[in-house]
C-alpha cells in the first residue's frame, strides 16, 4: 500500500515546496519508490527539478483525460519520478467549477498509479481553494510546514479545521501526518515560543526533527537540484535526510507501509 501526503498550509512562504521536494528525494535515495506531485501552478517543485513548462503535465490530466504515465517524468534518481504542473493550472479553478466529482479528480489521477509508488508526495499551493481541496481529499495524511513566527499559531488552527471538514465531507482515512518546523532559528526566542506551544499542544504529531534556515537550502532550486545533488553536506541536506529517517521510523512502527 502507498502512504499519501499532502504537503499543506495556506500560508506562503513557509517552506511547502521545500519540504515536499527534499523529502521526496530524501526518501528516494533511501530506497523508497517516490512520486512527487506537484499541484501549484507556480510549479517550483517542477522546476526545482528541473522541469520547466513540461508537456503535458498535471493540466492535461485534468482538463483532457489523458493516461497519468503520459505525465510522469524521470528524474536524476532513479526511484524518484515527478508529475509536474505549469501555469496553466491557475485557470483550472473556473474550468472545473462546473464539473461534477470536481473534488476527487486527483484522487483518480493517483488511483491509477499509486501502486507503483511506496510515497507519493503533493505539493500544495498556498490556498485552500479547489487544488488543494482535492490533495486533502486524495491524500490519508496532510504533513504541515509550520514556521515559526508569530501569527503561526492562527493560520495552524484554519488548516486543521479545513482538514476536519474534509475529513467529515469526503475522506474519512485523513489524519495529521506532522507538523514540520521549518526554517528554525534555536537561537530565536519567538522560535522558542511557538515550538513550545506547538510541541505541547500536538505533542508527538511534532517531528523532531527541525529544518533550520540554511541558505543552500533557498539556493539550490535554482540551479534545478535538490538539495543533496546540490549540497549535500549543508545542515539543510542533513536536516531532510533526518526527517525521510524520522518518517520511515514511524511508518514502520504503524506497519502499514
Ligand atoms: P512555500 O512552498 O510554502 O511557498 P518554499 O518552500 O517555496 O515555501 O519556501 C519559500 C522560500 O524560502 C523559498 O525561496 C525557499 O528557497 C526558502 N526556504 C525554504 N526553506 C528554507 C530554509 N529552511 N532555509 C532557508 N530558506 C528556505
Ligand atoms: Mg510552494
Amino acid at each position: 500500500m502507498s502512504r499519501i501526503i499532502a504537503v499543506a498550509n495556506q500560508k506562503g512562504g513557509v517552506g511547502k515546496t521545500t519540504t515536499a521536494l527534499n523529502l521526496a528525494a530524501a526518501l528516494a535515495i533511501l530506497g523508497q519508490e517516490v512520486l512527487l506531485l506537484d499541484i501549484d501552478p507556480q510549479a517550483n517543485a517542477s522546476s526545482g527539478l528541473g522541469l520547466r513548462g513540461a508537456t503535458p503535465n498535471l493540466y492535461d490530466l485534468l482538463l483532457r483525460d489523458l493516461a497519468p504515465e503520459k505525465a510522469i517524468y524521470e528524474t536524476r534518481y532513479p526511484k524518484l519520478k515527478i508529475l509536474p504542473s505549469t501555469i496553466d493550472l491557475i485557470g483550472c479553478e473556473l474550468e472545473l467549477a462546473a464539473r461534477e466529482g470536481r473534488e476527487r479528480l486527483l484522487a483518480q489521477i493517483i488511483a491509477n498509479v499509486a501502486e507503483q509508488y511506496k510515497y507519493i508526495i503533493i505539493d500544495c499551493p498556498p490556498s485552500l481553494g479547489i487544488l488543494t481541496l482535492n490533495a486533502l481529499v486524495a491524500a490519508q495524511g496532510v504533513l504541515i510546514p509550520l514556521q515559526c513566527e508569530y501569527y503561526a499559531l492562527e493560520g495552524l488552527s484554519l488548516l486543521i479545521n479545513t482538514v476536519r471538514k474534509v475529513k467529515k465531507g469526503f475522506n474519512p482515512r485523513l489524519y495529521l501526518y506532522g507538523i514540520l518546523l521549518t526554517m528554525y532559528d534555536g537561537r530565536n526566542r519567538l522560535t522558542k515560543q511557538v515550538e513550545e506551544e506547538v510541541r505541547k499542544h500536538f505533542g508527538q504529531v511534532v517531528f523532531e526533527t527541525v529544518i533550520p534556515r540554511n541558505v543552500r537550502l533557498s539556493e539550490a532550486p535554482s540551479h534545478g537540484k535538490p538539495i543533496f545533488a546540490y549540497d549535500a553536506s549543508s545542515r539543510g541536506a542533513k536536516a531532510y535526510m533526518t526527517l525521510a529517517q524520522e518518517i520511515l521510523k514511524r511508518e514502520a512502527k504503524l506497519g502499514k507501509v
